[in-house]
């Protein structure tokens, strides 16, 4: 049996999780699982996956919680320290799930108590990455990518070369705006935003996956899981999401990853490593798949990609700066106080911030909770006042 945590079990992807593990329950021993505020949605995992403790994010839910798991021997725990702590239980894989910034410290501290971190937080590496690999090599601890884009790419990478690798080519569904023209993109609301055309995910990456966001976050996430040069990374839009990124070879070989768009594939792959599992994805029928289709991003509708190189280039805390950003400006959105396209002025103009920042370059979890901080002021004066 595999000791496993959990974090940030009540959203999309711990959901995806929990019917994995239904599949085969002898096969797991769930330690931890954490979530925010849906406290019946945790009971309902607690009930189902006899978990050793759980967490909710609000002191103030601490005994509506315990009341709804009574007669059970689990332990209940709120606030923030509380979860940092059940990130130091010995696990042997932990799977980072919670959305945001806020999961960025439970993998940092995961990956010095778990053998496995399996990382869906993609923030964790946007921010954190040297931080992330530093504490995964000092700890032995194996870095399993969750994000289906990165878990295709870590799936093509086994037994190859990394000096022998060309080009990483990150996949983009283009998300509900594909067709939609730059001119109608000023009055889109958040709830058609939120609605993705190929992936069930939770709400805040399904909206970043429509201003391409994602696919920008996507790029810096792989630049620090591999190690890769930026100028190496790609992105091509293909809508099917059928092929969920590539690699090319100097000899000019393409080695692709294929599959239905369904998150079980990469978290079965991530909690059966090195094996594999059905985690019951449905079977490609290649003679009902007539085409796939491909055509580059439009830089101008979608400049997201561009500043997510922009944050490759400057290095440093670029990462930490852009992602905060970013979620400011998202939640700014979601208030309706601007507009979907004003999102990426904000993020560029916090990069151009960072470049009049001293921050230094020595990485520590205070750093980034201050540069995140400040980006997040930064960003709400000037939408204040330039809006
Ligand atoms: P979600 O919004 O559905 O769930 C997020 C989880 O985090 C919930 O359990 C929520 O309660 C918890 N949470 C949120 N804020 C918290 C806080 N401050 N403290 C403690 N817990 C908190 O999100 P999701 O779609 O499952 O995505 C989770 C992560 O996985 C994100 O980083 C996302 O980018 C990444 N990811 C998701 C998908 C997907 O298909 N959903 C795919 C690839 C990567
Ligand atoms: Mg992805």
């Amino acid at each position: 049996m595999k000791r496993l945590a959990v974090f940030g079990a009540t959203g999309s992807i711990g959901g995806t999780c929990a019917q994995v593990l239904a599949r085969d329950p002898a096969k797991f021993d769930v330690v931890v699982l954490t979530g925010g505020r849906n406290l019946a949605r945790l009971a309902e995992l607690a009930r189902a996956l006899s978990p050793r403790a759980v967490v909710i994010q609000d002191e103030s839910d601490l005994a509506a919680m315990r009341a709804l798991l009574s007669g059970m021997d689990i332990e209940v725990s709120a606030g923030r320290a509380a979860l940092l702590d059940a990130a130091r239980r010995p696990v042997d894989i932990s799977l980072q799930a919670i959305v945001g910034f806020a999961g960025v410290e439970t993998s940092l501290i995961a990956a010095a108590h778990a053998d496995v971190v399996a990382l869906a937080n993609k923030e964790t590496m946007v921010c954190a990455g040297p931080m992330m690999r530093r504490a995964c090599a000092q700890h032995a601890t194996t870095l399993l990518p969750v994000d289906s884009e990165h878990s295709a790419l870590f799936q093509c990478l086994l037994g190859e070369k990394m000096p022998e690798v060309e080009r990483m080519i990150l996949t983009a569904s283009g998300g509900p705006f594909l067709n939609t023209p730059l001119a109608e993109l000023h009055s889109v609301t958040p709830a058609q935003a939120a609605s993705h055309p190929r992936w069930e995910m939770g709400m805040r990456i399904s909206i970043d996956s429509a201003s391409l966001f994602n696919k920008a976050m996507e790029m810096i996430e792989a630049r620090e899981l591999f190690d890769i040069a930026p100028e190496k990374i790609e992105v091509v839009v293909h809508p099917q999401s059928i092929i969920h990124s590539m690699i090319g070879f100097v000899d000019g070989a393409i080695m692709a990853h294929m599959g239905p768009p369904d998150m079980a594939g990469a978290i079965g792959y991530a909690l059966y490593y090195p094996d594999r599992c059905d985690a019951g994805l449905a079977r490609l029928d290649f003679s009902a798949l007539s085409r796939l289709d491909f055509q580059p991003p439009d830089a101008q509708k979608f400049p997201a990609l561009g500043l997510a190189t922009k944050a490759m280039t400057l290095s440093g805390f670029a990462g930490t700066v852009f992602n905060a950003a970013k979620e400011q400006a998202l939640d700014l959105f979601l208030e309706n106080r601007i507009s979907f396209v004003d999102m990426s002025g904000l993020v560029e103009a916090a990069l151009d911030d960072y470049t009049r920042q001293k921050w230094g370059d020595a990485w520590s979890v205070e750093k980034l909770n201050s540069i995140d901080a400040q980006t997040r002021v930064f960003v709400t004066e000037t939408a204040s006042k330039a809006f």
